[in-house]
């Protein structure tokens, strides 16, 4: 595996590849089989895999959470090679903003205002401004994103579609530990009392999801919340959405997918998870 710091030396190793296949798998580090995943699609559908590890400041509200944000990068780089990837890319944050870096606004279509959005702000903002440069750099033919974080994905879609970016993005499904709880890496932040408790999140959504088959969204949606409070789950936002636009669906049947979406609260740490509905 090789591993580059600086834009350019990436840059001038992937030039020999422009003629196939480059698939990207950007992340913040402190690898699980859930990044993994998304290197293993890369592999199977690609000539050359890069990943990247970036904790990237911009994107987080919480100035305690970037400082707490694990950074395990040794075993992270031993994690890389024995699930052969080909490239690693670790810049610094002075190379993915350099000093003569003008920061581009995009228009997220209000993407970014529904639920993350809420309680996280401008986080969206960060995410597209570090994903437009990590793809200006690598420019790769297909992007991986995980089903984990879905509103990220959906608005990383919008983003492409408004670049006219001739990368195709893939959604790889949620990895998840034995017992169903998301895999994420924020769990190792649980206390033992917190992560016996987590199980429950996905628990509930696969009861909701089963619901759905022949209960109206809106029953899908109480029972949702309910379930959760009984348990004691401190819930940031329960939501249904529509897969593409993000519009709360719970009073209507979509046209198309809808997924339902929640954040819980655990000692502090917020744990995202998602289904795909209908
Ligand atoms: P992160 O390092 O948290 O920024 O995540 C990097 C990428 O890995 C994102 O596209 C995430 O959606 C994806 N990812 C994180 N956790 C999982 C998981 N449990 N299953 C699948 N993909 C995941």
């Amino acid at each position: 595996m090789k591993i580059f710091k600086k834009q350019a030396d990436l840059q001038k190793y992937l030039k020999q590849y422009k003629t196939t296949s480059i698939g990207f798998c950007p992340t913040m580090g402190a690898l699980h089989a859930g990044h993994i995943s998304l290197l293993e699609h890369s592999i199977a559908e690609n000539e050359i895999n890069v990943v990247s590890i970036f904790v990237n400041p911009t994107q987080f509200n919480d100035k305690s959470d970037l400082d707490k944000y694990p950074r395990p990068i040794e075993k992270d780089i031993q994690m890389l090679l024995q699930n052969k990837c080909d490239i690693l890319f670790l810049p610094d944050v002075n190379e993915i903003y350099p000093e003569d870096y003008v920061k581009i606004e995009f228009d997220l279509n209000d993407l970014d205002k529904e639920m993350e959005g809420r309680f996280r702000p401008g986080h969206f903002e960060g995410v597209t401004e570090v994903v437009h440069r990590l793809l200006e750099i690598v420019q790769p033919d297909k992007l991986y994103m995980g089903q984990k974080d879905f509103q990220q994905f959906v608005i990383i879609k919008h983003l492409l579609q408004i670049t006219a970016s001739p990368t195709k993005i893939i959604m790889v499904p949620i990895v998840r530990e034995k017992d169903g709880l998301a895999m994420s890496s924020r769990n190792i932040r649980l206390s033992p009392q917190g992560r016996k408790k987590a199980v429950m999140i996905s628990k509930i959504l696969f009861q909701a999801k089963l619901m759905a088959l022949n209960k109206s969204l809106s029953d899908v949606l109480a029972f949702t919340k309910k379930e959760m409070r009984s348990q004691d789950l401190d819930y940031e936002y329960v939501e249904l959405v529509d897969c593409n636009s993000l519009t709360d669906v719970s009073r209507s049947n979509p046209p198309s997918n809808a997924a339902i979406c929640v954040v819980v609260r655990i000692d502090g740490v917020r744990l995202l998870d998602n289904l795909i509905l209908r």
